[in-house]
């Protein structure tokens, strides 16, 4: 992967219904029409991951799952594998979102298990950090992200394709966001925790900035230091929306 081409993800979050298939065309049919530029992946919820696959194949947008479970198969009643997600049409997963890990008490350690269950299954992982608020305020935001870093990443992925997504928690669903300046320190130190941990092969893979980006916004994020794409929510369900940030990462 490289670091020059920008990622957009859109991260459709438990939104989407048969008709929300409509707009994963329009944004393949718009994303096809702008020609060369970033690449493009979707997330939409688990149950129109086959759909959406299929409509999409071929095209310029690859399609994801927002999480696994990190055993391949067995007695997990409601859970979906990554080697699941994959045979639907996945080549991509968020993993460790913060509303996974809020809702649902993932830790670094469970995080960690389920990038070894995408990498095993050949799916790409996003591996998503950012502090609270009260960390932010607590002078603590690089030390937990840092931490989350470490904690989050197997050494599996060394020499594979991954990507890293900080979304302060702060800022998802917020309309708020940090300054560029504050988001140029913590990629720095993201970085700097991914050779830490991972080494050389660490210096390529892009870190995505996620919460709150928007057509207004989505310029100036893209091109501060160290952004290499933009993990997208409530702007990814419309290609009204997700279409001039696509464009802002050309
Ligand atoms: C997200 O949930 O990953 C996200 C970035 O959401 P939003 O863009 O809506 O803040």
């Amino acid at each position: 992967m490289k670091q020059s081409v920008k990622l957009i993800v859109g991260n459709w979050k438990m939104n989407g219904l048969s008709a929300a298939l409509a707009q994963a065309e329009a944004i393949r049919d718009a994303v096809s029409a702008a020609g060369q530029g970033p690449r493009v992946v979707l997330c939409p919820p688990a149950t129109l991951i086959d759909r959406i696959s299929a409509a999409l194949a071929d095209s310029g947008v690859a399609v994801g799952g927002q999480d696994c479970h990190e055993k391949p198969v067995g007695a997990f009643t409601g859970s979906v594998s990554a080697e699941m997600l994959a045979d639907a049409g996945a080549t991509v997963v968020i993993l460790g979102h913060s509303e996974r890990r809020a809702a649902f008490g993932e830790t670094d350690a469970d995080v960690a298990a389920k990038v070894e269950a995408a990498i095993a299954a050949g799916l790409e992982p996003i591996v998503c950090v950012g502090e609270t608020l009260e960390q932010r305020e607590a002078g603590e935001a690089i030390a937990v992200v840092s931490a989350q870093v470490e904690g989050s990443l197997p050494m599996g992925l060394s020499e594979r394709d991954f990507a890293v997504a900080y979304e302060p928690v702060w800022a998802i669903g917020t309309g708020l966001t940090p300054t560029l300046e504050q988001i140029a320190e913590v990629h720095a130190a993201i970085r700097a925790a991914m050779i830490k941990r991972l080494g050389d092969s660490a210096r390529t893979a892009p870190i995505l900035y996620g919460g709150s980006v928007k057509p207004e916004n989505a310029r100036d994020i893209l091109a501060t230091p160290e952004v290499g794409g933009a993990l997208v929510g409530g702007a990814s369900l419309k290609a009204e929306d997700f279409m001039p940030i696509v464009k802002a990462a050309a």
